[in-house]
C-alpha cells in the first residue's frame, strides 16, 4: 500500500499511474522528467485529469490562447486541421431541440460555421464543450457549414471538420454539398430525416447578415483546483515526501478539493483574473505563444509562477520553507524557467537568468530562434485569406 499524493488515500501499488504534475494540456509531456510521478493513484488521475485540468483548459480565455498558438505555428506547406472556436450557446432553435439541450456554437478559422446539439450541464456551465465525461458517452449531432472564405482553403476547412470534436461521441452532418469529396471520408454521418430539417433550417438561419445572440458563461474560480494541484505536484516533485507533512502541503490539498461556495484555503498567490500582474512583469516571465513556469525560491517559501504567452499570468507558493534545507534549495536557488510548445512538441528548460539574458538578445538559444522565426513568418497568412 502506498499513499497518493492527491487523494492521501492508503491503496495499492497496482492502482498507482503515471501523472503529468505539469499537465499535458499545458504540454506537460515535453517537461523534465522530474515532473512525472508514479504517486498518484488512478482514480485522482483520471478524475482530476477529466474535471480539474478541464477546467481550466476550458475555460474561454485560457482555451483561446492555446488556440491562437495553434494559428501562429500554423505552416500553410503543412495543412492541420485547427480548433474551433467556441462562441457561446446560441438563441437559434433548430428543429426537435430538447429543452435540456443546448445549440452551441462554434466557428472555424475561415468563419465556418458549426451548431452543435448537446446536453446542457448547470453544473459545469463554464466548461466550454461541456461535461467531458457526458461527452465521452452520450451521442450527440453537429452541424458543419463551410463559408465563402473557405473556397480559398478549402482544404484547411475539410482538415479542422475532420479534427473537431475528437474524442467524443459526436454524430458529425454536413450542411454544405461540397462537389468532389465525400465528408463520409472524414467520418461525418448520413443525414437522417431529423437531421435533413436541421440542415435546411441552419443553411436558411446562418446565411445572409442575420444577426443572433450567443452566451458565454465564465467561473471566476476556475482555476483555483488546478493551481493547487499543478502547485502541490511540482512541490513534490522537487521536494519528495518532507513537504507532505507540513500545514502549507495541507492547505493546497484542501484547495485541490474545493467546491464552488466553500470558504477558501489559505493558499498564497494571485490569480490572473485579480489583475495584480502589469505587462512588464508577464513579458518578462513568459514568452510568445509558449507556457511557462518558473520556479523561484524566497525568503516566503518556494513559488510557481505560470504564464501563458506573456498574456495571462498565475503565481502560487508551491512549498514553504518548513522541513527544506540549503540542499534542497540549491538546484532551483537561481530560478528555473519550463518552457513548452505543445503543439510542437518540444519543451525547455533553462535558469531564470539565462532566460533574461535570452529575452534580452544577450545569449543565443538556437532551438528557440528556429521557433521564434517560424512563428513570424506566416502571421500574415489568415489576415490574407
Ligand atoms: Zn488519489
Amino acid at each position: 500500500m502506498k499513499e497518493c499524493i492527491y487523494c492521501k488515500r492508503p491503496k495499492p501499488v497496482e492502482d498507482f499511474t503515471l501523472e503529468h504534475v505539469i499537465p499535458q494540456c499545458l504540454g506537460g509531456a515535453y517537461a523534465p522528467d522530474k515532473f512525472k510521478t508514479r504517486d498518484v493513484c488512478g482514480q485522482c488521475n483520471n478524475n482530476l485529469g477529466l474535471f480539474v485540468d478541464a477546467s481550466f483548459e476550458k475555460n474561454w480565455f485560457v482555451s483561446q490562447f492555446f488556440r491562437e498558438a495553434a494559428y501562429a505555428l500554423f505552416d500553410p506547406a503543412k495543412p492541420v486541421g485547427l480548433p474551433l472556436t467556441p462562441m457561446g450557446s446560441s438563441d437559434l432553435m433548430p428543429p426537435e431541440l430538447q429543452e435540456d439541450d443546448v445549440c452551441e456554437s462554434w466557428l472555424g478559422p475561415l468563419g465556418e460555421q458549426v451548431y452543435w446539439i448537446r446536453p446542457k450541464d448547470a453544473r459545469l456551465y463554464w466548461y466550454v464543450g461541456g461535461n467531458p465525461r457526458t461527452t465521452k458517452k452520450v451521442e450527440t449531432r453537429a452541424y458543419f457549414q463551410f463559408s465563402e472564405r473557405s473556397t480559398k482553403n478549402a482544404l484547411l476547412s475539410w482538415l479542422t471538420f475532420r479534427d473537431a470534436f475528437e474524442g467524443r461521441r459526436v454524430r458529425k452532418i454536413m450542411c454544405t454539398i461540397v462537389d468532389g469529396a465525400d465528408p463520409a471520408d472524414i467520418g461525418f454521418a448520413p443525414p437522417d430525416r431529423l437531421d435533413a430539417a436541421r440542415i435546411e433550417f441552419f443553411r436558411t438561419a446562418c446565411s445572409g447578415e442575420q444577426t443572433r445572440k450567443n452566451s458565454l458563461a465564465i467561473y471566476t474560480r476556475y482555476d483555483v483546483r488546478f493551481m493547487a494541484k499543478l502547485a502541490l505536484g511540482v512541490g513534490y516533485s522537487l521536494f519528495g515526501e518532507k513537504i507532505l507533512s507540513t500545514d502549507y502541503t495541507a492547505e493546497l490539498q484542501k484547495a485541490l478539493w474545493h467546491r464552488e461556495g466553500e470558504q477558501l484555503p489559505d493558499i498564497q498567490g494571485t490569480t490572473d483574473l485579480a489583475g495584480h500582474f502589469d505587462q512588464l512583469f508577464k513579458d518578462v516571465t513568459g514568452h510568445q505563444y509558449a507556457v511557462t513556469l518558473l520556479i523561484l525560491p524566497s525568503k516566503e517559501g518556494v513559488a510557481v509562477n505560470l504564464n501563458l504567452g506573456s498574456k495571462m499570468n498565475w503565481i502560487v507558493k508551491c512549498a514553504s520553507l518548513e522541513n527544506l534545507d540549503a540542499a534542497d534549495i540549491e538546484p532551483i536557488k537561481d530560478g528555473v524557467v519550463i518552457i513548452l510548445y505543445k503543439y510542437l512538441q518540444r519543451g525547455f528548460t533553462m535558469t531564470l537568468p539565462e532566460f533574461i539574458a535570452y529575452k534580452g538578445g544577450m545569449i543565443d538559444h538556437n532551438d528557440l530562434a528556429t521557433i521564434n522565426n517560424h512563428i513570424g513568418k506566416h502571421s500574415e497568412y489568415f489576415k490574407n485569406l
